[in-house]
């Protein structure tokens, strides 16, 4: 089964599609990888989502990728003694550490780590940045403040403190908790939330070791000053445009946003654009343009992936999202400068045989009219440099493990599949073929490039390009 988009989908599950027919019905619309979200629902709800992806794995033959979103240190205030209070102002406000309901002159802050990183002038923002406090006074157990930004403040809202590196750990308890729930049930990406240094993604690749790869989320801009080591870090990242908003200037984002992506495709790491791609459409059954136009960027910039948070886990009308996203990237894959403008980014080569490879078989699928380049890869790694390239053909990823076969749904342009290795140079020929023909990527006596790692069966660099026309096999 054959996918024209290019650039991958992700669809955030949730109440609106935790249903078999739902989750069905989203995947036949584009949606190449789910992700659950653990700041929202149970892990039971969470596992019954992850079985029912499996089994649509299963059905359609199709390695699907499962992202778990951690929820991270997100900081909240606490309970207000009767309802929301209304800030002034100019008024003054407390945070303190006392263990008692709220009112309208102070309320609970329960992370001591806050109170020894801030200092007078600080500035914190409460509930996505609707409420802006600045510190006047503080200690170990309070900060008076006084109040920038008014409005209403209700309980456990989200505190926020812009450009100050926080001594907290990226994994919670409960982030800790959820791991290894997900980690047993077997998803394939772990989203580490609220990253602000590369220390943290050594630590959560401690805990994870091999058993997922890591996308971490660029949300703080403590993260942004140091992003060239966190993406070198890091197996993938994702623009988390919510929370980065709250903390940076909203015409911050769009240029934060051209710049990770441009990041990540020279180090060839998969980026995702995500949050309020479509969010009008949580709502209405059509987007706005200013939605259309925002998706068509990130797929004109070349991003490995678009997402989808509320629109498909709690909207009105998640699988008319998803296809609208399916729809605009199609049309800008058509557009005469698309092309172009994916070209623009200039990528040099390393100095590695696998990029020498893959850059060469982008050529030559060129040079020939090829219909595909199909790679064999134990790690995923090989496919990765390929798609790199951003070649005009598509990239079929043939590896004999599962776990890359599905971490590859995210990647760019990646159609892969989960086949044993080849055992010869015929072999690799005929599995190739087989692929190219059965998938709709070649139809006989079509030119296919291959590219693969000799001796096979053993993991190890890229060392061998072939060019063959298909061999249709008659098994
Ligand atoms: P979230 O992350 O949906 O988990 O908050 C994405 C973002 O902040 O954009
Ligand atoms: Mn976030």
């Amino acid at each position: 089964m054959r996918r024209q988009h290019r650039t991958k989908i992700v669809a955030t599950l949730g109440p609106a599609t935790s249903s078999k027919e739902k989750i069905a019905e989203l995947f036949d619309a584009g949606v190449d990888v789910f992700r659950l979200n653990f700041s929202h629902g149970t892990q039971e709800d969470h596992r019954a989502n992850y079985d029912t992806i499996r089994e649509l794995e299963y059905q359609t033959g199709r390695p699907i990728a499962v992202l778990m979103d951690l929820q991270g240190p997100k900081l909240r205030i606490g309970a207000f003694a009767s309802g929301p209070v209304t800030l002034e102002a100019k008024a003054s406000f407390r945070l303190d550490r006392e263990d008692r309901p709220g009112d309208a002159t102070r309320v609970t802050l329960p992370h001591p780590e806050i109170f020894r990183a801030i200092e007078p002038g600080t500035n914190l923002l409460l509930d996505d940045g609707r409420i802006g406090l600045e510190i006047k006074e503080c200690g170990d157990d309070f900060a008076d403040c006084v109040v920038v930004l008014g409005g209403e403040l209700s309980d456990r809202k989200g505190v926020n403190v812009p450009g100050v590196v926080l001594p907290v750990s990226p994994l919670t308890r409960k982030d800790q908790d959820d791991l290894r729930f997900g980690l047993d049930l077997g998803v394939d990406w772990v989203g580490l939330s609220f990253v602000q240094r590369p220390e943290d993604i050594a630590e959560a690749r401690k805990l994870i070791a091999a058993r997922a790869a890591i996308c971490a989320k660029l949300e703080k801009p403590a993260a942004i000053d140091r992003l060239e080591e966190i993406i070198e870090l890091s197996d993938a990242v994702m623009v988390a445009r919510g929370d980065l908003g709250v903390e940076m200037l909203p015409e911050d984002v769009p240029v934060l946003q051209k710049r990770i992506i441009r990041a990540c495709r020279q180090t060839g790491k998969p980026v995702i654009v995500a949050t309020q791609m479509l969010e009008s459409m949580i709502d209405a059954p059509t987007p706005t343009r200013a939605e259309a136009s925002d998706v068509a960027t990130a797929v004109y910039d070349g991003a490995d992936a678009v997402m989808l948070s509320a629109e498909t886990a709690a909207g009105k009308y998640p699988v008319e999202a998803a296809s609208m996203m399916n729809r605009i990237i199609e049309r800008v894959q058509k557009a005469p400068n698309y092309r172009r403008m994916i070209d623009a980014e200039e990528l040099e080569p390393e100095a590695t045989a696998a990029d020498a490879i893959s850059a060469a078989a982008r050529q030559v699928a060129h040079t020939l009219s090829a219909t595909a380049i199909v790679t064999f890869t134990t790690s995923g790694s090989t496919t990765l440099r390929a798609a790199r390239e951003r070649p005009e053909v598509p990239i079929i990823g043939l590896t004999p493990n599962v776990k890359t076969a599905r971490r590859l749904a995210i990647v760019w342009g990646v159609h892969s599949v989960h086949s044993s290795d080849a055992r010869d140079f015929q072999d690799m020929v005929t599995k190739a073929s087989h692929f190219a023909v059965s998938d709709g990527f070649a139809n006989a006596s079509d030119r296919i490039i291959i590219t693969a790692g000799v001796p096979f069966g053993t993991p190890g660099a890229t060392n061998v390009l072939r060019i063959t026309r298909v061999e249709v096999d008659d098994r």
